[in-house]
């Protein structure tokens, strides 16, 4: 591992940029935001190239708006119905930042913050302290993530600590593109979901509560398809994430390790496998990416030229019980666990 100074906060403080590397697989993190910065790995003719969106520079991580490009996301990744849950009776207002919802943990989320940094064997973990009352959650929250590259895999190890009771739902937010990361839009991808199931959401993108099936529908990617055959379909769930993102329940049990998603991309060779503990993961194919930024290459990052699998609890889970629970206690230790593996056919 190497660790370089990449610049400073806004405060002075200084802010690194980690590489790991492994065969010819090169990773890129930041101790800002915990960000996967870069992920650059061989195609079939060992061309690299890097295969999630990003910057080349700290700038941009530091002013955000970039549609959360490789952020560790955190207190609550995805949303919250109007911002509100309740625990053990006591409600809770989260600021909103996303029509009349809160995404991603509120306007000021773990990804705006400088994390502290220690190596460890393969690899780097960052650890965050989040204050009681921030962003209007309650308890003090320490949050870890530990990136390690063993052989193809990039592995992400959550952990959180909280001293009142409070919720939770932490991911990773990188944007992929196979084809490598100036090479245009992900629609070619061919894409495995290995979820029987999803959560419905209305038209804010919050869960209805249903737990439906995806038989005989677009979400159905038990038979790997490509993106672009079905985004566009006539069917209201799609519609109403202008394309995917959609909240697939991962069968087998949470907890365990388990296939989430597989892609390939059929002209590089190149594939991707992501594992985890989490009950869910969030298949986003980067509908409301709108070329509003440059990202590496001075390439505007246009729609649908990233896909995002967030492993994640499901959105909104405070606010159903039939979701599995996103609260946190004192004394209790949360941890996942979530691989992505890169390799090449
Ligand atoms: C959500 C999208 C949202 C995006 C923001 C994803 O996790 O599912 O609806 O637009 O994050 O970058």
């Amino acid at each position: 591992m190497t660790k370089s100074l990449w610049g400073k906060t806004q405060d002075g403080a200084d802010v690194h940029l980690y590489t790991l590397t492994s065969g010819k697989i090169e990773v890129r993190l930041t101790d800002f935001g915990a960000h996967l910065v870069a992920v650059r790995t061989p195609d079939r003719n060992g061309k690299v190239a890097d295969v999630v969106l990003g910057f080349d520079e700290l700038e941009p991580y530091l002013k955000g708006g970039n549609g959360y490009q490789g952020a560790l996301v955190g207190r609550f990744g995805n949303r919250i119905a109007k911002g509100q849950f309740v625990i053990d009776g006591v409600t809770y207002q989260i600021p909103i930042n996303n029509g009349p919802n809160a995404l991603h943990g509120g306007p000021v989320g773990f990804d705006r913050y400088l994390w502290k940094a220690e190596e460890v064997p393969s690899g780097v973990e960052f650890t965050h302290v989040s204050p009681d009352g921030d962003m209007g959650f309650p308890g003090t929250m320490t949050t870890k993530v530990r990136y390690t590259l063993d052989g193809n895999t990039l592995r992400l190890d959550y952990s959180a600590t909280t001293d009142k009771p409070t919720i939770h739902n932490l991911t990773n937010h990188s944007y992929f593109n196979l084809r490598g990361d100036d090479e245009g839009d992900i629609l070619n991808h061919v894409v495995e979901i290995f979820a029987d199931s999803f959560t419905p959401v209305d038209a804010g993108l919050i869960p209805t509560g249903e737990i439906a099936s995806v038989a005989g529908t677009p979400l159905d990617f038990h038979t790997p398809t490509a993106i672009s055959a079905r985004i566009d379909a006539d069917f209201e769930p799609l519609k109403l994430g202008r394309g995917y993102d959609h909240n697939f329940v991962v069968n087998g049990q949470a907890g365990t390790l388990r296939p989430a998603a597989r892609v390939t991309e059929p002209g590089s060779g190149r594939t991707l496998t992501v594992e985890t503990t989490e009950p869910g993961v969030q298949f986003y194919s980067g509908n409301f990416l709108n070329g509003a930024f440059t990202g590496r290459h001075g390439k505007k990052y246009e729609q649908r030229t990233g896909f995002c699998l967030e492993t994640q609890h499901f959105p909104d889970s405070p606010n159903h019980a039939n979701f599995p629970s996103t609260v946190l206690r004192p004394g209790e230790t949360f941890r996942s666990t979530t691989t992505f593996v890169f390799g090449v056919e």
